[in-house]
């Protein structure tokens, strides 16, 4: 009885912690969405595979927090879609992603896009006129969705993409080939881009049977008419083995980490 009560005090004080920060963290998300300058946008960028032209990047978010330093968007990601602060947070990206692609002469822009998002009714045309605003040509930018939130996505999430789409902007599946979905779903008119999950890059050249899984998914996106994109890329024999079976996109630290919108302003400016 002693220990079981010993248990659950143990698990009571470590809830008390986990409760407490996280009510912190959602009142300084609060905060940082108020007076601008905590978040920052880096880009990754994407390079296509036949030539090494740098053709698009991906905008990630870092949060600098005021106390805890540098935070990782794996880590307060789900708290902004838990208390909804993620459509401020997620307009806030766009805005600025636009705004920084609209002066670049070449390349696009792809934006993380979390299911909240792409269930509010609104979603479409507030891109709409973020694009307006910032002068960005709609085929310049590209939203990404998850694989597992286009799975179970909702009558609003399936207006959304078709109103994009129709508007012009791309819309890609993330981190494909973890959420089981089938190929019959992938008809043309629905995304226009896959981006192969990391964790069958990582498997490449690991005997684990992951070369089979890759092609298959290059093969039968292409067959779609879909464009693929492998993210992670991490070595050289990774790269040269997408390269051969037709991968159209690399991306991953093998060829830049994310970087400072100033970096790709640079890169852009040589040309990349
Ligand atoms: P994701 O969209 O799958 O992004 C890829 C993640 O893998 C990024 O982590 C990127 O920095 C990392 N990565 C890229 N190449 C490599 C590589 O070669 N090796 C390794 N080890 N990692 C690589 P990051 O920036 O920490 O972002 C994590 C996740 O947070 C993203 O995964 C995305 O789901 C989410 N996220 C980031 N920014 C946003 C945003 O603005 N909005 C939303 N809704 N989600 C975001
Ligand atoms: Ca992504
Ligand atoms: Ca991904
Ligand atoms: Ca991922």
């Amino acid at each position: 009885k002693a220990s079981g009560r010993g248990r659950f005090t143990a698990f009571g004080v470590h809830m008390d912690v986990i409760i407490r920060e996280r009510a912190e963290i959602e009142r300084d998300l609060h905060t940082a969405l108020e007076k601008p300058g905590q978040f920052e946008v880096l880009y990754q960028p994407k390079y296509r595979a036949q030539t090494g032209d740098l053709i698009s990047v991906e905008a990630l978010v870092r949060w600098y927090h005021p106390t805890r330093g540098w935070l990782s968007p794996t880590f307060f990601i789900p708290i902004a879609e838990e208390t909804g602060l993620i459509k401020a947070l997620g307009r806030d990206v766009l805005e600025e992603a636009c705004r920084a692609a609209a002066k670049w002469q070449i390349g696009s822009v792809a934006v993380n896009v979390s299911p909240i998002q792409w269930r509010t009714p609104a979603f479409a045309s507030e891109v709409r006129s973020i694009l307006e605003t910032s002068g960005l040509d709609p085929h310049r930018l590209e939203l990404e969705i998850t694989e597992t939130a286009w799975m179970d996505s909702t009558s609003t999430c399936v207006a959304n993409i078709q109103a994009l789409r129709e508007l012009g902007v791309a819309i890609a599946l993330d981190d494909f080939g973890t959420g089981f979905s089938t190929f019959g779903r992938l008809h043309d008119t629905e995304v226009d881009h896959i981006k192969i999950d990391k964790s069958f890059i990582d498997g490449l050249g690991k005997l684990r049977g992951d070369e089979a899984i890759v092609q298959a998914i290059v093969d039968m996106a292409h067959a779609r008419g879909l464009k693929t994109t492998a993210e992670g890329v991490q070595t050289p024999e990774q790269s040269a083995f997408l390269t051969e079976i037709g991968c159209d996109e690399l991306q991953g630290f093998l060829f830049s980490e994310p970087v400072s919108v100033g970096d790709i302003d640079k890169l852009l400016a040589a040309g990349g």
